[in-house]
């Protein structure tokens, strides 16, 4: 079993990637689809949340209101800190669990996780694979296709690590710049390294 990081900024399209990787035969583990099962009601994880934050964090449905809380830790480094120490360990528990499940099933496993780059990564990984796009086309699709404002995609992007640094730990580089068809051709690309590195590694 090989497992590859797969990382991208936001709006990148980590998310189509990984899709096209897992029609492919890749396992998918999905870091920020982990981090919001365990944040749903009643989680362990949310009322850790809920006890730290108060009810200011709930929205009127129950589950967490995400940008009340995203309002607290990003203009708090000390808040922030405090949500990443209540939420990554669980994450990284649950995400080895959902690690070794497709360890049985697959021989190439892909772990999409937005952040590897900024912050310490635990895995040992065959690879890490960039989405990359340029930052005019990323905030294009952040704001046609998913309801972001200007100034909001542009607030998410500045906040993360930028492009360049990003692309100087990439071991592989799909260029997610123009259609989604240029996208399948990318992804078919990266899967047959992914099979190349695999086989030169020795597994079964
Ligand atoms: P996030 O960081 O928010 O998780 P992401 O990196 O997973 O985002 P996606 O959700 O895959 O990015 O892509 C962002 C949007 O752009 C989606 O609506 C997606 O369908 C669209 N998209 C991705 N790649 C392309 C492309 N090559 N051409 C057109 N639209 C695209």
């Amino acid at each position: 079993m090989s497992e590859f990081g797969l990382t991208g900024g936001i709006g990148s399209g980590k998310s189509a990637a990984s899709e096209r990787l897992g029609a492919l035969g890749a396992g998918l583990v999905d870091a920020d689809a982990t981090v919001k099962q365990l944040q749903r009601a009643g989680m362990p994880v949310f009322l850790a949340i809920v006890a730290h934050f108060g009810d200011g964090v709930v929205g009127g449905d129950g589950e967490l209101d995400r940008p009340s809380l995203a309002d607290i830790v990003f203009n708090d480094p000390e808040e922030l800190k405090k949500i990443n120490e209540l939420v990554h360990p669980a994450v990284r528990t649950d995400m080895a669990r959902q690690r070794k499940a497709l360890s049985k099933t697959h021989e190439i496993i892909v772990l999409d996780i937005p952040l590897l780059i900024d912050s310490e990564n635990q895995i040992e990984l065959a690879g890490i694979v960039v989405v990359d796009t340029p930052t005019d086309v990323a905030i294009e699709r952040l704001t046609t296709l998913r309801g972001f404002s200007t100034k909001d995609a542009n607030a998410r992007i500045s906040s993360q690590v930028s492009r360049e640094t990003r692309l100087a730990k990439a071991d592989f580089v799909v260029d997610n710049s123009a259609s989604l068809a240029a996208l399948d051709d990318e992804i078919a690309r990266c899967w047959q390294w992914m099979g190349e590195l695999h086989q030169a590694a020795g597994q079964p």
